[in-house]
């Protein structure tokens, strides 16, 4: 079974008189634990796209079946439920809450589970999820007090502390040192090993060319869409 089918995927923002379309007939596919890069210029819908498929957002028309299950149109309250469960996301600059410490950061979407037992047990689980990247030494720290690859594999953890079949990452080595981008990849490469599906949108082509599936979008549309 496919972890995620999307059939004619359409999404248009109205803006004054104009429509802007951001997917624009989107065919894609993707099997669990795939590994796949998304490149694109800027404005061609790659954000779009992973923000329909982490359950943040609804397309215009089109279907998406995930794990099987039609959520072309879910309530809010359904697609919560998916984003608690099956996602994960990684960003560009992080989006760590300054004010929480690295382990609470991480506890933090065990909040909206209603599987993830007391307080104690969500640390416990955010620890493992630390220790898995190689922060188990930083749990108390402010994320301000960590350098930026840190802070991704801080971030990572989070992403993966709710177990999910799919791992969205929106130029997650953008903001990175050269050292800390293979750091980055290795982590999302040794998480997808272990079976977790891992969607990178990047502008690297070097980023890119580590991905055994590479897919180019152009004006909402895949352009290109290659297995190696
Ligand atoms: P990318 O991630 O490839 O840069 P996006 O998915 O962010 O592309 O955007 C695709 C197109 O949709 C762009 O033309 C962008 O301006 C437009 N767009 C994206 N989000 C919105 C929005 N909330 N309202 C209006 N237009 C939007």
């Amino acid at each position: 079974m496919a972890l995620a089918v999307l059939q004619d995927l359409r999404k248009t923002y109205r803006m004054g008189d104009e429509d802007v379309r951001a997917l624009d007939g989107v065919d894609l596919s993707f099997a669990p634990g795939e590994l796949a890069a998304i490149l694109g210029p800027s404005g061609s819908g790659k954000s779009t796209l992973m923000h329909i498929l982490g359950f943040m957002d609804t397309p215009t028309s089109g279907r998406i079946t995930f794990e099987g299950a039609d959520v072309s149109s879910l309530p809010p309250e359904r697609r919560a439920w998916y984003r608690s469960h099956r996602v994960g996301f990684v960003f560009q600059s992080f989006n760590l809450l300054p004010r929480l410490t690295v382990v609470e950061n991480v506890a933090l979407p065990l909040l909206y589970r209603e599987d993830a037992g007391g307080e104690a047990a969500r640390e416990a689980r955010a620890r493992e999820a630390l220790d898995r990247v190689g922060m188990g030494h930083r749990l108390g720290h402010r994320p301000t007090e960590l350098s930026g690859g840190e802070r991704q594999r801080v971030a990572i953890a989070r992403a993966i502390v709710g177990r999910p079949a799919l791992v969205l990452a929106d130029e997650p080595t953008g903001n990175l040192d050269s050292r800390n981008v293979e750091r980055v990849l290795d982590l999302l490469a040794e998480l997808n090993r272990e079976g977790v599906a891992v969607l990178l949108v990047t502008h690297d082509l070097a980023v890119a060319d580590r991905a055994p599936r590479v897919i180019r979008m152009r004006d909402g549309r895949v352009q290109e869409d290659v297995r190696r």
